[in-house]
């Protein structure tokens, strides 16, 4: 099943529901010709756990591990609060490790390294620019009601932590010291984060997304 599904063009990471004459299956179910075959996504809105599951339920607690190509993106997902490892340098083996270590999915421009046997989830991204990237995303994944931004640090993922503005005060712009009274610390790289340009601009992401 899983080979012949591939040979479509479909990454097997996608699939969530395999009917055959109308009766559920798993990957490994041998086909011997002539059947009526039905392959789905995943489901998030509509309950099919009656039916064969083909992998444990992840999605709802999502993570991710993007590929050298999407740094863009991963920092956009940080930005909206989903915890996403990336780095410019790691190949494509340990991108699969991470992925399966932590459960996350993997998200590429690359359907071969989605067709890897190993690999258990993934999502091929379409779009070519970071916040078209963003939103197909969360629109395929439907990640819209997840969206948290000012969570967590863009730059090295790490959850912020809150921060009384007394603590930061010396180390804000001029302008920034007026207008915001709320501020969130990276325990990582120790940035700090208030709800400037760059929440503005999530903000507007999500709105063109209807979030
Ligand atoms: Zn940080």
């Amino acid at each position: 099943m899983k080979d012949a599904i591939e040979s479509t063009g479909v990454p097997h990471t996608e699939v969530d529901l395999i009917l055959v004459d109308g009766v559920s299956v798993g990957f490994e179910h041998l086909l011997t010709g002539g059947e009526r075959v039905a392959v789905y996504p995943m489901f998030e809105a509509l309950d099919i756990s009656p039916l064969v599951r083909l992998r444990p339920r992840a999605l709802r607690d999502p993570r991710f591990v993007a590929d050298v190509h999407l740094g863009k993106l991963a920092r956009h997902l940080r930005m909206a609060g989903f915890d996403t490892l990336w780095a410019n340098d790691w190949d494509d083996d340990l991108i699969v490790r991470e992925s399966l270590a932590g459960r996350r999915t993997i998200l590429t421009r690359d359907k071969g390294m989605l067709r890897r046997r190993e690999v258990e989830r993934g999502y091929f991204v379409r779009a070519t620019e970071g916040e078209a990237q963003l939103a197909e995303v969360v629109r395929a994944l439907q990640l819209e009601s997840l969206v948290a931004p000012f969570t967590r640090c863009r730059e090295c993922n790490a959850p912020l932590e809150p921060v009384g503005k007394a603590e930061v005060l010396e180390r804000l712009p001029e302008k920034v010291r007026g207008c915001y009274d709320t501020f969130r610390r990276c325990p990582g790289c120790g940035r700090v984060y208030w709800e400037g340009t760059h929440f503005e601009r999530m903000r507007g992401i999500f709105d063109r997304l209807g979030t």
